[in-house]
């Protein structure tokens, strides 16, 4: 499909552009910015919880990257660019790093040239395809181009899995795509959750809902049991801000994240 082939479906609102709006992004329609200010109004925390979860994804990039030489990544639920992506958080430290990227929305799709520029030692691609199905994504050259599956790939799936609202469903999938890895493989996760201010996140769920994007929270023990298998590495599954914080105290307060992140490995 060609840029000029796609269709953007402007008129219903969708999370990538709701996501890209409240972070202070410009690739966004009339309908999600609606979508978005009634969200905001009954989840008034969301822009920083979203904020503190896209801080964990370039804290999970580069500790992957520098403390355990992780130099291939697999991330599906990418999103619209925004500065840093993971491959320049991964390639300032280890230039060499591939990078896959999936997304299933076509504004996605559009603006993904942002996101292919690689160092010359390292590499990035991107596919236009559903977490729902693994099996296209495993069997993609593109993939198989790019990563060498013999070797450690962390599998990164940040601020997607709430958009899928059955747990078994997810757990299949992420079975799936962790099977064909090698040993030393990661899995990072970051998920929304309602533990840190129930009632706040129970009211902007049902905002997401009811304008048409079905998003979940889950519990501690609901996002660990997605890790089976898996050596849940310290500090464990815990609210994004304490995810190994840049400074002593985490920046923001626990009722102003509702985001679970957590990384295993395979054995
Ligand atoms: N990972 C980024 C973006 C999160 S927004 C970050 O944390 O900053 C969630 C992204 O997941 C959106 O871009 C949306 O298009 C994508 N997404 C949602 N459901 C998907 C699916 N079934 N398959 C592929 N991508 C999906």
């Amino acid at each position: 499909m060609t840029e000029d082939q796609v269709d953007l479906n402007t008129e219903i609102p969708h999370s990538a552009r709701v996501y890209d709006y409240i972070l202070g992004g410009k690739d966004n329609y009339p309908a999600d910015r609606d979508a978005a200010t009634n969200i905001v109004a009954d989840w008034p925390h969301l822009p920083k919880s979203m904020r503190a979860n896209r801080n964990f994804m370039a804290r999970m990039a580069r500790r992957l990257t520098a403390e355990f030489g992780i130099r291939q990544f697999l991330d599906i639920g990418t999103g619209l660019p925004t500065a840093p992506n993971l491959h320049e958080v991964a390639q300032s430290v280890a230039p060499d790093s591939r990078i896959v990227y999936v997304d299933n929305d076509p504004i996605v799709l559009v603006h993904a040239r942002a996101l292919l520029t690689s160092t010359p030692e390292g590499r990035t691609t991107y596919l236009d395809a559903d977490f729902l199905d693994p099996d296209a994504i495993l069997g993609s050259g593109h993939l198989r181009d790019t990563l060498d599956l013999s070797r450690p790939v962390a599998l990164s799936l940040i601020a997607i899995v709430h958009f899928i609202p059955d747990d078994a469903e997810v757990q299949r999938i992420i079975d799936r795509l962790m099977e064909p890895l090698a040993p030393g493989s990661m899995l990072a996760v970051s998920t929304c959750t309602a533990d840190s201010a129930p009632d706040e996140v129970a009211a902007g769920v049902a905002a997401y809902n009811a304008n048409g994007i079905p998003l979940v929270a889950r519990t501690k023990p609901e996002v660990e049991r997605f890790f089976h298998g898996l050596e849940i590495l310290d500090p464990g599954i815990v609210l994004v801000n304490h995810w190994h914080p840049d400074h002593e105290a985490s920046e923001d307060p626990d009722a102003h994240v509702h985001m679970y992140g957590g990384i295993g490995r395979k054995p």
